[in-house]
């Protein structure tokens, strides 16, 4: 087996050793900077909570992964796990709204949990003031994990396997070369390796610079205390008084504030205070035989005046507070990223080197199984992608971005956040060409990526006194209708009955060129590209065990140039590694691949005019026969070099229009000019995302990810009949062979107008059995819509409910697409 060099042995080093070693691969050799008992990183002294339930999918099946792990990891017959259950109480109507949404991820996602009322909630937490408690969120699989002590069992276990850890050893330097790496340095020499994974928590950044890969955290310091003895608790845990507790670990999110029961103290983190970057060159120096549960480098001095608020706020919510003192404080260090989520994967120029890294003990045996999956088998069984380190732009990666983004969810950290809420800086960070003119129609713009996307333009609001009675939408819930217009009906209304421009700028494009480029997107995507050019065609990519890793279109410009249309960055990389690998191979089957997205634009004109518009500013054919369905030309419009494709992500007739950026102003100008009696309008994603809804046009990363087969999806239509072999091939026969147990179905909500957002649990024949991914209001429909994943047995007709904040809201399986099924709105 290769052989593996971990650098860390905190909680998320120790738990990957472990999962490399119970695979087989036991050539790995962990290095830690401290000594071995007492590392001196965050894990060393984290508190342990953990709260399963995460608006993310693949964080809560981290978590709950990481609590089987610690409750079998035991020594004399204690594990390291104390499932006390969990308590997330609100003191606001608003939380308690919250609280009910949270609960319904924890259903979508299989954790058991319910609101409870006052009552009860004094019943689980007897120090709780009665009078503050509006209710809560109790999940009783939630507890207390003993981090450093599940880190010597996992040495000890993992050692015994035949892994190596050496103690007092830091890595100096990252050693390379043909772009692979080769091994790491030490003040002691080179320890050699085929594999190198940083888990050095938030000292990432600083051995990622050894590597040359910016690895987007930001060091922070948290705030926790303990107590003195609470005479309330004396004798209340008699048993284990380092993870001694009884009461739920307790979050009091109105305040940013958690608790613990520590024997008869009780130990309070914050997130009250303000953010405080670590300078990671100046960090606590502690000798080597210094190291002490009160002296480590991840330490640093309590600055009391910050955590003052915090203490009067915890004596209010637990009055027995007032019989203690704080008796021990401090700063912690961990880890913030620019949207929260771990840092996972592979360096993007340096084979061989790997990172996980920002990750919770919550999380960590999660991340620690994934990645060994990754390693050994190609890709992990839980989704990665949104944990990938290559999910961030290149504007995203650098200092000040991360800095200010990752302060920034320090202090929203237990916000209550809507989930299209934006940031409010850094924006503006990446603009289309026709930016200057959206905002002077009013757009009002989300952030993606970087870029700003609009989402509806006030200009079109005059349009609703137009707009017929049938495409009225109803008003939405208060929730449902943040960060959305009834504009949208009225540009979904022009966009279905007359014509629209979309700005699709934002959308990774990849131009893949040389003569290696048909073989290399032959072999990676699931699709026929292998037609003559001027084709366009939707192809999926599958990981090596058949489940779908991206969508795509790949438009075939010449006999070797290909314009791919992919999902962000995690594709770009993928590709590049891909084009590396092969010209390496066989250097005459060299293929590059360049990301044009921000050297290029997208406009998309679509609309049963479209073709009307478009014939006065060009003298190229669009008709039918000129420029059929799914195939691309050359064109000129209004003497601009533009390359048309013939697709639309809305289901209507018109173009994907591709121009260089410095033409992008010009040709947005001269559409919207030659559209005005057409009644042409500007639209934005909030009509988009529901047209394409009702043309059942999947959305990657959210309605489907790589957990899923194509066929399940609804996608199999895609995967090539003619072709041997691609990758993902054999492991798609073979998944195909035995039915989906899940399939991705359409649902309509039944009164007509409850909005829902996504993620929401599905209920059939009475269980909560899935979850909906996507959902919008459809204004061709005159329904709301949502797609979910549900049991295969569920079929047309049949009736689920959706739980939205607590509500059960009844719905319909429906055939799909829900417009244009004969695509004759398409092809016309
Ligand atoms: P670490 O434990 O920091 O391990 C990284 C290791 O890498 C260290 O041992 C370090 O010595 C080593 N290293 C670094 N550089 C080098 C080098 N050059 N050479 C060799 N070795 C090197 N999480 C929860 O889930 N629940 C909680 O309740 C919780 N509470 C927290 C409270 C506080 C006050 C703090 C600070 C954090 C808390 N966390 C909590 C977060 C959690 O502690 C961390 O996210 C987690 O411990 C990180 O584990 P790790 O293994 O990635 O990093």
């Amino acid at each position: 087996t290769p052989r593996v060099v971990i650098i860390g042995a905190g909680i998320v080093g120790a738990n990957l050793a472990d999962e490399l070693a119970t695979r087989g691969w036991t050539s790995v050799t962990v290095l830690d900077q401290g000594p071995l008992n007492l590392a001196g990183g965050s894990t060393s002294h984290a508190p342990g909570l953990v709260f399963q339930t995460n608006p993310s999918k693949t964080m809560t099946q981290f978590a709950a992964y990481t609590v089987d792990k610690l409750l079998s990891l035991s020594d004399e017959g204690v594990s390291c796990f104390n499932q006390v259950g969990g308590l997330e109480i609100a003191t606001t109507p608003e939380r308690l709204e919250d609280l009910k949404r949270k609960l319904g991820y924890a259903t979508s996602w299989g954790i058991e949990g319910r609101i409870i009322d006052p009552d009860e909630c004094s019943k689980h937490y007897p120090l709780l003031n009665p009078d503050m408690v509006l209710g809560g969120l109790y999940v009783p699989s939630d507890g207390l994990a003993s981090a450093a002590r599940a880190v010597q069992l996992l040495i000890r276990k993992a050692t015994a396997a035949g892994v190596t850890f050496i103690g007092s050893t830091p890595v100096t330097g990252i050693e390379q070369a043909g772009g692979k790496v080769t091994g790491v340095q030490t003040p002691d020499g080179v320890v050699p390796a085929d594999i190198v994974v940083s888990c050095a928590g938030f000292w990432g950044p600083k051995i990622g610079a050894m590597a040359g890969m910016a690895v987007p955290l930001l060091p922070l310091a948290h705030q926790y205390v303990k107590t003195t003895t609470v005479p309330e608790l004396v004798g209340a845990n008699p048993l284990d008084p380092s993870n001694g507790a009884r009461m739920p670990i307790l979050r009091y999110q109105d305040k940013d504030l958690y608790f613990r029961e520590h024997g008869d103290r009780i130990g309070i983190g914050s997130y009250a205070h303000r953010p405080m970057p670590v300078d990671l060159d100046r960090l606590p120096e502690v000798a080597p035989g210094q190291m002490t549960e009160h002296r480590m480098p991840s330490r640093l001095e309590f600055t009391e005046e910050d955590f003052l608020p915090c203490w009067e706020d915890s004596r209010q919510l637990l009055p027995a507070l007032r019989g203690a003192e704080i008796a021990d404080g401090f700063n912690g260090i961990f880890s913030f990223t620019p949207d929260g989520g771990p840092l996972i994967g592979q360096a993007p120029e340096l084979e061989g080197f790997y990172v996980a890294e920002a990750v919770w003990v919550t999380h960590s045996a999660g991340v620690a199984r994934a990645l060994a999956e990754l390693l050994i088998e190609g890709q992990s069984r839980i989704p990665l992608h949104e944990c990938e380190v290559s999910r961030f732009e290149a504007v995203q990666t650098a200092d000040t971005y991360v800095s200010e983004t990752s302060q920034q969810n320090f202090v929203e950290i237990y916000d209550v956040l809507h989930p299209l809420q934006p940031r409010e800086s850094p924006r503006d960070l990446r603009v289309s060409p026709f930016n200057c003119r959206q905002k002077e129609l009013g757009a009002f713009f989300l952030e993606a990526g970087g870029w700003e996307r609009p989402h509806w333009f006030e200009a079109n609001r005059p349009l609703l006194d137009e707009l017929p009675a049938e495409w009225k939408a109803p008003e939405r819930g208060p929730w449902a209708a943040m960060f959305s217009s009834p504009i949208s009906a009225a540009e979904a209304w022009k966009t279905r009955t007359a014509v629209a421009l979309y700005d699709m700028t934002a959308l990774k494009r990849l131009e893949v060129s040389g003569p290696g480029a048909l073989a290399l997107l032959q072999r990676l995507s699931a699709g026929q590209v292998d037609k003559k050019p001027g084709a366009v065609t939707y192809c999926l990519l599958l990981n090596d065990d058949g489940g779908i890793r991206s969508d795509i279109t790949i438009a075939r410009l010449t006999e070797t140039t290909f314009q791919v249309g992919a999902n962000g960055n995690i594709d770009f990389d993928y590709f590049t590694r891909e084009a590396r690998k092969q010209t390496a191979d066989d250097v005459s089957q060299w293929v590059q691949v360049r990301d044009i997205t921000g050297s290029t634009c997208c406009i998309g004109l679509w609309g049963p005019l479209a073709r009307e518009v478009i014939a006065k500013v060009s003298t190229d054919d669009f008709t039918n026969d000129g420029l059929r369905y799914f195939r691309t030309k050359q064109v000129r419009i209004g003497g601009i070099p533009v390359t048309a494709m013939r697709l639309s992500y809305v289901g209507e007739l018109g173009w994907e229009l591709y121009t260089t950026a410095e033409h992008g102003l010009k040709l947005w100008d001269l559409l919207f000019e030659a559209g005005q009696e057409q009644g042409i309008i500007a639209a934005g994603r909030g009509a988009f995302n529901s047209l394409r809804l009702e043309k059942g046009y999947r959305l990657w990363g959210t309605d489907v990810t790589p957990e899923h087969e194509p066929y399940q999806a609804g996608l199999g239509f895609s995967i090539a009949k003619n072709k041997d072999s691609f990758v993902g091939a054999e492991a798609l026969a073979e998944r195909r062979a035995q039915p989906a147990s899940m399939q991705l179905r359409c649902l309509t909500v039944d009164d007509g107008t409850s909005v829902v957002l996504g993620k929401e649990p599905v209920y059939f024949r009475g269980e909560a059995a899935g979850y909906v991914t996507s959902a919008a209001y459809g204004y061709t429909v005159k329904r709301p819509i949502a797609y979910a994943w549900l049991p295969a047995s569920s079929s047309e007709g049949d009736a689920v409910e959706i739980e939205y904040f607590g509500t059960r809201i009844a719905a319909t399986v429906s055939a799909e697409p829900l417009v244009d099924p004969g695509m004759e709105r398409l092809r016309g």
